[in-house]
């Protein structure tokens, strides 16, 4: 049961990463710090639909 979502950036909304998540053990939305090739920065990045 994990399903795939994408990483956005929270500055530039891009979606650069994608994941997967157990959506029956983890029911909140998660953020993480990654690279942002468009931000040339460690930026922010939330979950989002892929
Ligand atoms: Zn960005």
């Amino acid at each position: 049961m994990r399903d795939l979502i994408a990483m956005a950036c929270d500055g530039c909304k891009r979606r650069n990463y994608t994941t997967s998540k157990n959506k029956k053990r983890q029911t909140e939305k998660f953020a993480i710090k990654k690279f942002c090739p468009s931000c040339r920065s460690h930026t922010l990045h939330k979950e989002a639909k892929v």
